[in-house]
């Protein structure tokens, strides 16, 4: 029998990293196993769809490594409404779903507040169907329901303690609990690959299937993936959108390796691995079941490291986005008439060593773009200390006199400056770099200068060295 597993999101926001990491878990589990990967959007709630929250799942997947042509579908679950229906009435005429005229109050008047489930009321009335009447699904009294879980082994669920579930609502539109599965079935799902937080729905589901009549699926139920305060992943408090670490400039790589992580690790200890590694050595069954910590910072130094594994072509390629603006990528502060491709390529062997994300790289290498540096007061305030203007001073004149422009002797001279006032190396940049650049921290400086020009560094030393009058 091939192995068939499907991804099936909703596409009602942003695409979510822990949509990412399932979904990645079952495109791998299906090339292990020779089988198919569907993907599935289930769009039923016409009230909370948009068109482009499908697309970006698309494109989401296609950033993260599941290519279009490697997957069947997507399929629309409302292209499958009639299916749906179809269902809910086998289990009717079959005696196995009831209909149900109950409000919520009448529910609650009878079983008092505490309780939350359905009290069964309308199971031996034998409703005919009606405008406004629910659909119940009829739950065994007896027995049990055992889920074969690839993770979790084999929760059991008395079925006494399932209440009669709504599968159809009022207007007679079917829920996502019985869409979810007449689409499993209808697509001939083998494997449901998915969160931690549909686990309680899946008793009600297997019984449906076994209602249905047909096999149900083996089930996995990933673990829920929380914060550093051990709180599930929420759109509202958290980033989780995968787009948002796309646009802050992590690497694909990085991102499905780390997503890889969440609950499993590849032997020996490692945690950077090719992805063929992570292709072959994932084991579905050696998930960890517990909660799933998603370590922002832990991503961050990640991704860093793949950063600085990039070959320095790719690295340059890679930074585009964020030199230029693309798409959801917000422009620089220079104008495109201002980039200078070749100075860029000069320095980025430099930044590639000391960035953890790609958008770090424009606060890095702005200075050589900007007609002005874009001053931070505070580094201002902090540089330009008492004897900062007579250093400037000093640094322009070594610096007009200096016959060769390169970051050597850029840098001796300075320290030649330094020395004379008793200053460091260190001390003695600070004013330099903060006129330069506008900043406290970045690049080497004589590299830095170097790259910028004789021209404009003595501007800026010049301008600095103004403004301190
Ligand atoms: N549309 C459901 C969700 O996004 C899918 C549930 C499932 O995978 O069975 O949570």
């Amino acid at each position: 029998m091939t192995v068939r597993v499907r991804f099936a999101p909703s596409p009602t926001g942003m695409f979510h990293v822990g949509g990412a990491r399932s979904a990645l878990q079952n495109w791998i589990f299906a090339k292990q196993q020779g089988g198919v990967f569907v993907l599935r959007v289930e769009d039923t709630d016409a009230a909370r769809n948009k068109p482009e929250w499908t697309e970006g799942i698309l494109s989401a997947l296609d950033w993260i490594g599941i290519a279009r042509d490697t997957y069947e579908g997507p399929y629309f679950q409302s292209a499958y409404a009639g299916e749906h229906r179809a269902a809910a009435g086998r289990l009717y005429d079959a005696g196995r779903a009831y209909y149900c005229d109950c409000t919520r109050e009448a529910v609650q008047a009878r079983t008092g507040s505490q309780y939350q489930g359905y009290d069964g009321f309308c199971r031996d009335r034998g409703l005919p169907p009606g405008e406004g009447r629910a659909l119940r699904f009829r739950t065994p009294d007896e027995g049990t329901t055992v889920v074969v879980d690839l993770i979790r082994g084999e929760p059991t669920f008395e079925n006494k303690l399932i209440e009669d579930f709504v599968i159809a609502r009022g207007d007679g539109s079917p829920v996502f609990l019985l869409a979810n599965v007449v689409d499993d079935m209808t697509m001939g799902i083998t494997h449901v690959i998915r969160a931690e937080e549909h686990l309680p729905n899946t008793p009600k589901q297997q019984l449906l299937w076994d209602a249905l009549g047909v096999k149900p699926p083996v089930w996995a139920h990933v673990p829920v993936v929380v914060n550093e305060k051990r709180q599930k992943l929420s759109k509202r408090r958290d980033k989780v959108a995968l787009e948002a670490y796309r646009d802050e400039g992590y690497l694909a790589a990085a991102m499905r390796n780390y997503l890889m992580l969440l609950g499993w690790a590849p032997s020996g200890d490692r945690e950077i691995v090719p992805w063929s590694v992570i292709e072959e050595e994932f084991r579905l069954t050696e998930v960890n079941p517990s909660p799933a910590f998603f370590d922002e910072k832990k991503l961050r130094a990640f991704n860093g490291e793949y950063i600085r594994a990039l070959p320095v072509d790719e690295f340059v390629a890679a930074c585009q986005p964020w030199l230029t603006g693309t798409g959801t990528i917000a422009p620089p502060p220079w104008l495109p008439e201002e980039f200078d491709a070749d100075a860029f390529a000069a320095v980025a062997p430099l930044a590639q060593t000391r960035i953890a994300v790609l958008s770090e790289i424009v606060p890095n290498v702005d200075f050589l773009f900007l007609a002005e540096p874009s001053i931070d007061e505070a580094a201002w305030a902090k540089a330009m200390k008492e004897g900062a203007a007579d250093l400037l001073d000093a640094a322009v004149a070594g610096y007009t006199a200096l016959e060769s422009w390169d970051a050597e002797s850029l840098k001796s001279t300075l320290e030649a400056v330094g020395a004379e006032r008793g200053l460091k190396l260190g001390k003695a940049q600070a004013p330099v770099r903060v006129a330069v650049t506008g900043r406290t921290v970045g690049l080497p400086l004589f590299e830095s200068l170097e790259v910028l020009g004789r021209e404009r560094t003595l501007t800026r030393l010049r301008a600095a060295r103004l403004r301190l009058v």
